[in-house]
């Protein structure tokens, strides 16, 4: 059974998707071939990416040029030269060469002796030279000599993806036409086309995922919708689809974006296990969730919400974008993942202390804390907590004699060191903690908070 990039090949220009300009320029051609009665030119290139279509408007190319109403941009498609084009294996006036098998010079010289013989039957024999990049430089020089004086009948079309890699001199005698990549919209028009023709049906949003993992080419699309129609027993359903591309399911992805937006650690750890447990492709979890994310930005933002929930949002997501890189790197996904998820979901929660800290009223408070804290005679000294805090006066000095060195509890520099420099996160828990305190003993905090800007959404009791 031919698959469906086969029997959907284009097979005449108008069929080419996604390639105007190309498809133009080779109209207008075809249509002064057919005014004068020959081709002006007698060697194109094209250049672009894998399954963009150079082969089969080459192939649409000598069709056009042998049609027996032709040359014309519009070939019957039922006369000899026409049908016989449907099988270029079998037409003698198609040549087509794969130049990564046949680069030697002795096929070069083979195809300049070819290449005076007269068409069988055509009006012009038509060699494709198909990845020309990949000929030797002897290859090139031969053929370069043909196609300084090619015989009127012959006509030839070289294809390749790497442009780079072809000598000037070569693309000096040629007509280089670019095929570009397929926009998705346009794969995704066509694939629906092929299910409507084919008679199957396909559910809302699967083909527009097959469309993006086609990635520009539509062959490749093509191929792919075939293998799901095959699992989906002539159907095409987005959860195969999704199971076949490696796409997370979107109950998933929308589960994972509730718990961040919620700050629920759990819940997202939890997801996290059971996309492990499916073997997700983490980095297709990641798009997927960013895309979503940006989505619900959208829709926060246009929805009036308040300006500080709609910067809340922008940051959470700056933060996961910064992550993305880690993503890469990393041969552990998953915990480059939890770990950003869980930091980007506490994030609503915490206060920014940089901008607190340096207010000046902050800071006029804490000074007048730091008074109070100096020794004093107290009715009633509450037991030591432990660990005891910071800022409650340091026992007597008897009670804590150093304990003498020995083997066992030596410490070594490194590590007075390290004690003896709190470690930001001890850091930043002092500091919520002494905010905290502050806040209980000046009530007329909550509003000088508010006054530091939007940011301050709560303060954590600890
Ligand atoms: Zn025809």
């Amino acid at each position: 059974m031919a698959t469906l990039a086969l029997k959907f090949r284009p097979r005449t220009l108008a069929d080419l998707v996604g390639q105007e300009a190309s498809v133009k320029a080779l109209a207008n051609a075809l249509k002064r071939a057919k005014a004068s009665g020959s081709i002006s030119h007698q060697a194109f290139l094209f250049a672009g990416v894998r399954g963009t279509g150079k082969t089969s408007t080459a192939r649409i190319l000598a069709r056009s040029l042998n049609c027996l109403e032709g040359p014309t941009p519009e070939p019957c498609g039922k006369c000899g030269p026409c049908t016989a084009s449907e099988q270029p294996d079998r037409n003698l006036d198609i040549v087509e060469i794969d130049a990564a098998s046949r680069a030697s010079v002795e096929d070069a010289r083979t195809l300049r002796e070819q290449v005076q013989t007269l068409p069988a039957f055509c009006r012009y024999r038509v060699y494709i030279i198909d990845e020309v990049h990949m000929l030797s430089r002897q290859a090139f020089d031969a053929l370069l000599k043909i196609l300084e004086e090619p015989p009127p009948h012959a006509i030839f079309v070289l294809a390749t993806t790497e442009l780079q890699d072809v000598p000037d001199t070569i693309k000096s005698r040629v007509q280089i036409f670019p095929f570009r990549l397929i926009p998705v919209s346009l794969i995704e028009a066509r694939l629906k086309h092929v299910c409507d023709s084919e008679g199957v049906i396909a559910e809302p949003g699967s083909l527009r995922l097959l469309a993006e993992a086609g990635q520009g080419s539509m062959r490749d699309a093509l191929t792919i919708l075939d293998r799901v129609i095959s699992a989906g027993d002539g159907k095409v359903i987005e959860a195969l689809v999704r199971e076949q591309l490696g796409i997370v399911p979107a109950e998933r992805v929308k589960g994972v974006l509730d718990s961040l937006l919620a700050g629920d650690t759990v819940a997202i750890l939890d997801h996290c296990d059971a996309l492990a447990s499916i073997g997700s492709d983490w980095g297709n979890f990641w798009k997927e969730l960013m895309l979503s994310f940006r989505d619900h930005l959208e829709s926060t933002a246009r929805s009036g919400a308040p300006p500080h929930e709609a910067m809340r949002l922008s940051r959470m997501l700056h933060l996961l974008l910064q992550r993305e890189r880690d993503l890469r790197d990393t041969s552990l996904p998953q915990v480059v993942v939890e770990l950003a998820l869980v930091t980007a979901a506490q994030l609503p929660h915490l206060a920014p202390l940089e901008s607190l800290l340096k207010a000046p009223a902050v800071q006029q408070i804490g000074h007048q804390a730091q008074q109070s804290a100096t020794p004093q005679p107290a009715p009633y000294q509450p037991p030591p907590r432990t660990p005891p805090p910071a800022r409650l006066s340091a026992p007597p000095q008897t009670q804590h004699k150093p304990a003498p060195p020995s083997q066992a509890h030596q410490v070594s520099q490194t590590q007075k060191a390290a004690l003896a420099t709190p470690a930001p996160a001890k850091q930043e828990a002092a500091a919520a903690r002494s905010i905290d305190e502050i806040v209980e003993e000046n009530p007329s905090l909550g509003q000088l908070l508010e006054d530091v800007g939007g940011e301050v959404i709560g303060i954590k009791s600890t």
